[in-house]
């Protein structure tokens, strides 16, 4: 692993940096993506510095929008990806243009695909290290910086609830508010759901099935997902809802794609579940991770693992 110090002076060589972050993005994906590069143009006004990805920013507009790029823009260019723990959740796939490729994340470093990457599996969010990162190098910090990361440190702390918020990330957000962010403003845009979509969760308990293990799952189908006007990305919100209730420990949401396959959401309160995820074409963290089913045999198969893994938790803390 290379050292912010080794990162930064990699930065200082390349006229034209573009920063790429996850397919499906979510407020850490963009929002750590936006706080580097807004730092970054406030200390290099004369470089070329955009943010890359597919168009598919949908309800997180809020905190950035992607720049337009081509592949003339990744002559001689340094690429850094935020945010994104393996190539094929890389959004969009003009970063394999690159001269030179920095990976900055918080996932487990399960595929080290660039050429120089900052990698801790114990930071509770992307947003978090690019704050350390521009404090270690001395990088300008203004509210249009702040504001981003902010979103990406809420979003991926469940509001500073998840277990690997340390009291690091309330000296991180702190600093944040401190610039005049507003930090009622970004935890409303990030907490309020639309109509439609608290329907939705109200559906994901309706259909929930629950194990007595502790461990749960809910399908939510496109003609569901359409009978309330709710997108697959949009459907991302109901995942944490069944999180909320004290006996279920492990549960997947599995959302129907237009083309009848599956995404699948899983997630923890204790049991390991992503080296279950990997198993399905995905991959994560070791409480919330997301995965790839074909068709309804896979939903149970990996229905099944859950359970096993809750049931071998449950025995482990008895
Ligand atoms: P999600 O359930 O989509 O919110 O994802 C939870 C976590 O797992 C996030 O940190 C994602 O970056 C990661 N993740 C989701 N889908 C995949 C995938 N197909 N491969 C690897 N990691 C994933």
């Amino acid at each position: 692993m290379s050292t912010f110090d080794e990162i930064y002076e990699k930065i200082k060589e390349y006229p034209t940096i573009i920063l790429h972050r996850h397919t499906s993005p979510d407020p850490d994906a963009i929002g750590s993506q936006a706080g580097l590069a807004r730092s970054l143009r406030e200390q290099f006004p004369d470089k070329k510095i955009l943010c890359a990805g597919e168009d598919d920013e949908g309800d997180l507009a809020w905190i950035n929008t992607m720049d337009k790029v081509t592949k003339k823009d990744y002559e001689g260019a340094l690429v850094i990806t935020t945010d994104t723990a393996n190539t094929p959740r890389i959004s969009n796939k003009l970063y394999k243009e690159a001269s030179f490729l920095i990976k900055i994340d918080h996932h487990p470093d399960v595929d080290p695909y660039a050429d120089m990457s900052y990698v801790d599996p114990d930071a509770p969010a992307a947003s978090q290290i690019i704050v350390d990162f521009i404090n270690a190098e001395k990088l300008p910090l203004p509210s249009e910086v702040a504001y981003p990361l902010y979103a990406g440190i809420v979003g991926d702390t469940g509001r500073f609830m998840y277990p690997e918020t340390s009291s690091h990330t309330f000296e991180v957000a702190c600093q944040l508010a401190k610039t005049g962010i507003n930090i009622n403003e970004i935890a409303r845009n990030i907490s309020d759901v639309t109509f439609a979509q608290a329907k939705l969760q109200a559906a994901v308990l309706d259909y929930m099935t629950v194990n007595p293990s502790g461990a749960a799952y809910a399908v939510l189908t496109q003609k569901e997902l359409k009978k309330l006007g709710v997108t697959d990305d949009q459907a991302s919100v109901t995942v944490s809802t069944p999180g909320r209730i004290k006996d279920i420990k492990a549960w997947n949401v599995f959302v129907e794609k237009p083309d009848g396959t599956f995404r699948v959401h899983y997630r923890s309160k204790g049991p390991v579940i992503n080296q279950l995820a990997e198993k399905h074409d995905g991959g994560g963290h070791a409480l919330a991770s997301g995965a790839n089913a074909k068709d309804m045999d896979e939903v149970k198969q990996i229905f099944a693992e859950v359970v096993e893994v809750t049931k071998k938790y449950n025995e482990e803390h008895e």
